[in-house]
């Protein structure tokens, strides 16, 4: 593989390093990623398995249950307020990260977007990346 992917949260706080590949890159625009971002959409990078993932800091934590039924835990730090990754309860070994979180977003290779349902006008995705109503199965 290439580098590994680090990154962290503005004010340093919480540092992460991850060291294998994404599984899947997608920009999501459901309401809850509306929210959270503050704009049109979020952009995660999805990887397998969290053993590859090495943590450092305390996150403060925020369930929420999304619209598959599946609670999802929003990690943000509890002093910039950055969101930084979300765990799934359903996909226990998967760990997701916000692409804006990377030290180098420029990394960030979106494949597919996600609730084009929520999808507003203003927000003009890659016209080429394929679109899903909601979440495709996977
Ligand atoms: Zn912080
Ligand atoms: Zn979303």
């Amino acid at each position: 593989m290439s580098e590994a992917y680090t990154g962290g949260c503005a004010c340093g706080a919480i540092r992460y390093s991850i060291s294998s590949e994404p599984m899947v890159q997608a920009d999501c625009q459901c309401r809850d990623c509306q929210r959270k971002s503050g704009t049109g959409h979020g952009s995660y990078l999805t990887f397998a398995d969290k053993r590859h993932v090495t943590l450092e800091g305390k996150a403060a934590c925020w369930d929420i249950v999304a619209d598959s039924g599946n609670v999802k835990t929003r990690a943000f730090c509890p002093t910039c307020g950055t969101p930084v990754y979300l765990t799934f309860s359903a996909m226990p070994d998967f760990f997701t990260v916000h692409a804006a979180s990377l030290d180098d977003p420029g990394r960030y290779r979106p494949q597919l977007v996600t609730y084009t349902v929520r999808g507003h006008e203003w927000d003009r995705l890659d016209p080429a990346l394929p679109k899903f109503d909601r979440m495709p199965t996977m």
